[in-house]
């Protein structure tokens, strides 16, 4: 199944899976650009409804991009079932792919986390999650974009025959 949607990227020349450039576009910009949902969460820090992103059970092998700019955030083999609604990481793929800030709304302490590259809101890291690193990153799945391992697809076939 390819998750991707091809017409996410027909108007974002900033979208890149290799460039980690800074991207700082205006929102205006930014509006322009980006699919109305994922321009919602992104850019003013919203939250998808749980259990509504097929990345919340997926446990297909590949990588997972930032949907705004492209920036490589997390690997399939960091994910892990978290229960609590939302796709859940342990690890970023590296200390590139994320800004941390602190967060203080809805009466709660909460670190946000932001893509690296394009500093467009994902989710929120927690110190719940399972070993090695005790981490659990709690990530809107409009946000991220899916990119199958074709390598690892393949052996996998080869290794069923
Ligand atoms: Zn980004």
């Amino acid at each position: 199944m390819d998750t991707k949607d091809p017409a996410q990227r027909e108007n974002n020349p900033v979208y890149s899976h290799t460039n980690d450039s800074p991207v700082t576009l205006t929102n205006d910009e930014w509006k322009k650009i980006l699919p109305k949902n994922v321009y919602d969460i992104a850019r003013n820090k919203g939250t998808e409804r749980p259990w509504s992103s097929p990345f919340e059970d997926s446990k297909e092998i590949g990588t997972f991009y930032c949907a705004v700019c492209g920036n490589p955030l997390f690997r399939s083999d960091t994910k892990f079932e978290s229960g609590c609604g939302w796709p859940s990481f342990y690890e970023p793929i590296s200390k590139t792919s994320i800004i941390y800030s602190a967060d203080h709304t809805h009466g709660m302490e909460r670190t946000e986390v932001e893509c690296g590259r394009c500093k467009s809101h994902l989710g929120h890291v927690f110190k719940d999650g399972p070993p090695p690193t005790g981490l659990r990153y709690c990530i809107n799945g409009v946000v991220l974009d899916f990119e199958k391992a074709q390598d690892a697809e393949k052996k996998y076939n080869e290794g069923k025959k």
